[in-house]
């Protein structure tokens, strides 16, 4: 069978590169595709169709016809929802059943739901008067920022990417579009599917590569880059913030987490074990709204042990497609070594490890694979490693504590300020110790559920902006006030 090779899409036409880099599955590490990194060139002729189509047939559409087009992508998502759904687990290992329910339906809502919703805003409009009694009106209008680098990461490829490509198109800009090069299916896909649809040359461009050295960089040093929206670790958006600093570009930055879950007495036992178990263990732990502290109230800290430590032990690691396939593997070899790596510091700082901590062992294929064994470590001082650094992998920390005042400094005590799941029956509490944590997300007795119109980011560390309904809009639009004297 011939090697799949994935192109870039530029200014409307697909261009494959000399330089070939390996696309390869975590479940066993086969080679999936080979990819055609992008160079400086292919950047600069991204951007130069993407300021052509900015200034003339993407601004020269009706909002309605924008807004037809965008969720024709959506359609074709759906139409070719097998193709997505295939080149999302061969990439990222996922299982079958969480990239059918989350990752390509949510995607194709993301363009659902922001070609919609643009056509429901306004904008603000001041009545006023002059001393000498003129009447004014101040009034303001929204243009597109420009274009838009659009970097994403690895561990929800398409979701992620269509959270920042759909607002921004749907305001009207064009967009330069950068997978993660450990998954380019899905967005080479999507290229297809912006192509079939129709946009206009220049408007959507998607180019394959790295970071530093490669188009990550040249997208966010180009001086034909107006804004980059970034979902990653902090310290890559640290190192795009040095980047874009000379052109004081906009940034949006959806970064990293080290995400509490504060299980007090009176929760719900069953529901708090198993809420905690998706949010440890979900995507292998590869979700930035994970878990990886959890605090749980003496008076029940032995029966939620119990039964997590159960539920985490019944997680099977399978083929994606397999019958019982709840946990896949983590992303590469490298990232493998360094979450290994972190449980042996744990370990040698005196953690105990409860379950886990090591490779499976298996007889097929997956021996080649990156698997990792679902992990629980207790007895770590606050202040060591493993509390203070994101992991990103199926691990957590279980601690005791007694007060409510002792375990809101223990979760606010972090540099990350992303998300946290508060378990209570409590009503009274739930909403004043919720207000008191330092996060961009509560859940309360839940996790991870999400309404596309409230604002989404983190604090500190944890990236800097809000995206989600009108704040993703407003990130992707240039607000001018005309101030009219009658
Ligand atoms: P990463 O920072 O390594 O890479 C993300 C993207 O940035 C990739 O496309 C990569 O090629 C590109 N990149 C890397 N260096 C760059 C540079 N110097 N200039 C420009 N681009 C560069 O992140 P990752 O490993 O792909 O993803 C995992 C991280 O993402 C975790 O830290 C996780 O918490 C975070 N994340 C955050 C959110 C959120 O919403 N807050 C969501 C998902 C993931």
């Amino acid at each position: 069978m011939s090697q799949l090779i994935y192109k870039n899409y530029i200014s409307g036409e697909f261009k494959s590169s000399d330089n070939l880099f390996d696309d390869i599955s975590p479940y066993d590490g086969s080679i999936v595709a080979r990819v055609s990194e992008a160079n400086k060139a292919d950047v600069d002729v991204a951007v130069r169709s993407a300021r052509k189509a900015l200034s003339g047939v993407w601004s020269e559409m009706t909002l309605d016809s924008r807004c037809a087009l965008i969720s024709r992508v959506a359609d074709e998502i759906d139409n070719r929802f097998d193709d997505f759904v295939s080149a999302e687990i061969a990439d990222t290992g996922k299982p079958l059943n969480q990239a059918e329910t989350i990752d390509i339906p949510r995607g194709a809502e993301n363009f659902r739901f922001f070609s919609n919703y643009i056509k429901s805003m306004g904008t603000e409009l001041f009545d006023s008067q002059t001393h000498d009694g003129a009447k004014i009106l101040n009034y303001s209008i929204r243009k597109p920022k420009g274009v838009i680098a659009v970097i994403a990461p690895w561990n929800l490829p398409l979701l992620l990417l269509t959270w920042k490509l759909a607002p921004a198109l749907a305001a009207g800009n064009c967009v330069i579009a950068k997978p993660s090069e450990e998954t380019p299916g899905s967005a080479t896909l999507l290229a297809e599917v912006f192509d079939k649809v129709g946009f206009p040359a220049g408007v959507f461009n998607l180019l394959h590569g790295f970071g530093p050295a490669s188009v990550g960089e040249y997208l966010t040093k180009h001086s034909g880059i107006d804004a980059i929206t970034f979902t990653g670790e902090s310290s890559t958006g640290s190192e795009i913030m040095k980047a874009a600093a000379p052109g004081v570009k906009a940034l949006s930055f959806e970064l990293g987490g080290k995400n509490p879950a504060i299980i007090f007495d009176d929760a719900d036992l069953d529901a708090a074990v198993n809420g905690t178990i998706k949010s440890v263990f979900s995507n292998c732990g590869q979700v930035c709204l994970c878990t990886e502290r959890v605090y749980v109230q003496s008076k029940l800290y032995e029966r939620f042990m119990e039964k997590f430590t159960l539920q985490a032990e019944k997680l099977i690691e399978n083929w994606p497609e397999g019958d019982a396939s709840n946990f896949g593997p983590l992303i590469s070899e490298d990232h493998r070594k360094k979450v290994l790596d972190a449980f042996s510091k744990a370990s040698s700082d005196g953690g105990n490890l409860i379950t886990g901590g090591g490779v499976p062992e298996f007889s097929d294929k997956r021996k080649s694979g990156f698997w990792i064994e679902p992990t629980i470590f207790t007895g770590l001082d606050e202040d060591s490693e493993f509390m203070k650094n994101e992991i990103f992998g199926p691990v957590c920390h279980v601690s005791q504590f007694d007060s409510e005042d002792e375990v809101l400094q223990m979760a606010n005590n972090t540099d990350y300020g992303l998300a946290a799941a508060v378990w209570t029956t409590d009503l009274k509490r739930a909403h004043s110790f919720s207000a008191k944590l330092d996060v961009g997300i509560v859940w309360i007795n839940s996790w991870y559920l999400r309404d596309l119109r409230t604002p989404f980011g983190g604090t500190k560390l944890s990236g800097i902006g809000r995206e989600g309904g009108h704040h993703s809009i407003d990130f992707y639009s240039e607000i001018s006030n005309i101030c009219l004297k009658l």
